[in-house]
């Protein structure tokens, strides 16, 4: 009896240690192994020539644990661009091994409040030990002088103290905050980035009451994507994003948010029935994006800015329902994390999850 008592003491102590001291320390080490991996390395200078999507936010409005407010970043070669700063943006691109601090220009598809409410966290990403020289260059639709120009006196204090804190070296005065490219496309489609094999086309689609609203498109040494931005069906992106290796569509699930719809109803949200009735008539449905995915030819459509919320992804075959029908390209319904990879003088796509 004794013994067994003295064995069960044993125990208890050799479990307490394993669980309290050891466990802790292999965790510990694990952390600074993971870190000395990751931090301050610079995870693009391996990669091979191509264009490389990032998608940092794949949600809208509607909170979704998987998807972030709009955002999409590129990597064109060893140039780096961002379209959209949606919330979360940012902090997303960091373990995704996208060098925000190189980011050449952030473009706006347009300015509703969910694709620039990161745009404050976004330019601190650009600014800080980025060792750039200037501010970094934000470019939309008319309208966008007044944005950039409220984030720069909003974040001003907040620079001082970057500034006082680390020095200029990391946090110079010269180079806080952003300065406006406004892009007046009356005109229709127009180049607003020729430089270095990268030629960046804005186009016009069809949000309204939103005006104007852009979506792009990215060509480099070959490869190609086009974003359509927020927008109703529009024959116009088939036409822009001709051809491409990839298109980037919105998608908005009709039959899903009208179920939300009368569920608000049923439940005497009067409001919330009215906004979720009114958003139907400028987003696209993922049937409607597949038809533009084959009207403009292109090998695969990524399906971003996803209303509803899809939680589960058991909900993808009922969100995407239909869309295959037609077009039969690889559809994927991305999320924060989905890179897409396109490397030159080839045809592939890679796609991998970098969160
Ligand atoms: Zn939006
Ligand atoms: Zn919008």
């Amino acid at each position: 009896m004794k013994k067994l008592v003295i064995f069960a003491f044993g125990l208890l102590v050799f479990l307490f240690i394993g669980r309290h001291v050891l466990a802790p320390k292999m965790v510990e080490r694990g952390f600074a192994r993971m870190v000395t991996a990751n931090v301050g390395v610079d995870r693009t200078a391996d990669l091979e020539d191509g264009l490389h999507v990032y998608m940092c936010g794949a949600g809208s409005p509607l909170a979704d644990p998987k998807r972030s407010g709009p955002c999409i970043a590129v990597l064109a070669g060893k140039k780096a661009f961002v379209f959209d700063a949606g919330t979360n943006g940012s902090q997303n691109l960091g373990p995704m091994g996208f060098p925000t601090g190189r980011v050449e220009e952030i473009f706006l598809t347009h300015l509703h409040s969910d694709h620039i409410d990161g745009l404050g966290q976004m330019l601190l990403g650009t600014w800080i030990n980025s060792g750039r020289t200037a501010p970094t260059k934000v470019s939309g639709p008319i309208g966008t002088a007044q944005i950039v120009e409220g984030f720069n006196m909003a974040y001003q204090i907040d620079s001082t103290y970057r500034t006082a804190h680390h020095g200029t070296k990391v946090a110079n005065p010269a180079s806080f905050g952003a300065t406006a490219r406004e892009i007046d496309l009356s005109s229709g489609t127009q180049v607003v980035y020729d430089k270095d094999d990268i030629r960046i086309t804005a186009f016009n689609v069809s949000h309204a009451p939103v005006h104007a609203a852009f979506g792009y498109r990215i060509d480099y040494k070959g490869r190609s994507i086009a974003i359509s931005g927020d927008t109703k069906y529009d024959p116009n992106i088939a036409i822009a994003s001709k051809g491409v290796d990839v298109l980037f569509h919105e998608a908005l699930n009709m039959e899903m948010v009208k179920t939300m719809q009368a569920a608000a109803k049923a439940n005497g949200a009067k409001g919330l029935e009215k906004i979720l009735f009114d958003i139907q008539d400028y987003h696209t449905s993922p049937v409607d994006a597949a038809k533009t995915a084959k009207q403009a030819g292109v090998n695969d459509l990524v399906l971003y800015h996803i209303v509803p919320m899809l939680p589960s992804d058991a909900l993808i075959p009922i969100f995407v329902r239909g869309a295959s029908d037609d077009f039969d390209g690889k559809i994927t319904v991305s999320e924060d994390g989905t890179i897409v990879r396109l490397p030159v003088d080839s045809d592939t796509i890679i796609y991998e999850h970098g969160l």
